[in-house]
């Protein structure tokens, strides 16, 4: 349920109808804008409708959310949500993600080694990219297949986070490493396969860290929403949504990237939604093509995967991008993001 206030309502009303709140066990989340104040009441339907919240003074309506994502919603929130990165060092720039600036994260799939990652990091800094993605903790179908460096390689993360002065976003994949992941990414990554991880989300949800989902390969776009609830409704709102490609009959692409997906997301959610063009797929010749049209689409930003010397890469090596090609991806995101009034940066 969502009250909106009246454009006259004082602070000590808004304290009001949060005591209220907290006295008939609801949640209750502020969102403030320019003009007006709403507050987003969650918790159990019956129990919100029996409460006399039209009464309550500084209220001007009550809107039902009848979406089952209450917090995700669009109407949950005024204006969209922006997550902001702290710069790493001092006197340097903040990252936005899901503001005017397409924000590009990318690196290889897998931690392998400490000169490729710092070389890595260094080019995408270079190129204009903001976000380091590398992967320690990699979810693969095999047992028998390289597993990912573990806590080796999210110590490499935090030199090259260090040395090259770029924010990380790595996968997390069991809540027992949570702490660990969490004191090095700036971005905790939620892997396709974990979307549905509810206790995995549930962790999450309790921490203060922005949190990128990525949808399951299986999952319904509201599935994708429902799974941001999960974290939202624990009290952390800094959650991003990637499409990352879904499984579908065509073989021809490792998943169907769907990339209705992102204006879909746009227009049901406030929060930014990045499309991962690499592992939707599954191959280096469509990934800088599709990272254009996921621009063209609205993403606030795109997730590419790149390797110096991708036949010898210990995962994913189909899909990674050569540096050269990845340039190039990077000037022509420029170009489309200009088309738009947008800027890569
Ligand atoms: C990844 O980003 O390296 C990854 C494993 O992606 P996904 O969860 O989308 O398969
Ligand atoms: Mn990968």
């Amino acid at each position: 349920m969502i009250l909106v206030l009246q454009k006259s309502a004082t602070e000590k009303q808004v304290e009001h109808i949060l005591a209220s709140a907290r006295a008939w066990g609801l949640k209750a989340n502020v969102s403030r804008g320019v003009e007006r104040t709403i507050i987003g009441l969650i918790g159990d339907e019956t129990e919100i409708r029996s409460k006399p919240l039209d009464m309550l003074p500084g209220v001007e309506s009550v809107l039902a959310v009848l979406k089952p994502y209450k917090l995700a919603a669009a109407e949950a929130r005024i204006g969209r949500t922006q997550i902001r990165l702290a710069p790493i060092k001092k006197g340097g720039r903040p990252v936005v993600i899901g503001g005017p600036e397409v924000v590009v994260m990318a690196g290889p799939c897998s931690i392998e080694s400490r000169e490729m990652l710092l070389d890595i990091a260094r080019l995408v800094k270079k190129a204009g990219g903001k976000i380091l993605r590398a992967g320690a903790f990699k979810p693969r179908t095999s047992p028998y297949s390289f597993q990912g460096m573990g806590y080796a390689g999210l110590r490499l993360l935090a030199e090259a986070r260090a040395k090259v002065g770029i924010h990380v976003i790595t996968e997390v994949m069991d809540v027992r490493d949570l702490e660990a992941v969490a004191a090095v990414a700036d971005i905790l990554q939620v892997g396709a396969r974990n979307t549905q991880n509810f206790t995995l989300l549930k962790e999450i949800g309790k921490l203060h860290k922005p949190v990128m989902i990525k949808r399951g390969l299986a999952n319904t776009i509201e599935e994708l929403l429902m799974s941001a609830e999960y974290v939202m409704s624990e009290g952390n709102h800094e959650v991003i949504l990637c499409e990352r490609g879904i499984r579908t009959f065509e073989p021809m692409t490792r998943n169907t990237l769907d990339l209705a997906a992102v204006p879909v997301l746009k227009r049901e959610s406030h929060l930014p939604v990045i499309a991962d063009p690499s592992h939707g797929t599954g191959h280096w010749d469509l990934v800088v093509p599709m990272a254009r049209a996921a621009v063209a689409a609205g993403a606030d930003g795109v997730m590419v995967e790149i390797h110096p010397n991708p036949e010898e890469a210990l995962s994913d090596g189909s899909q990674a991008l050569l540096p050269k090609t990845f340039l190039r991806m990077m000037d022509e995101l420029h170009r489309v993001a200009q088309v738009l009034g947008r800027k890569v940066g």
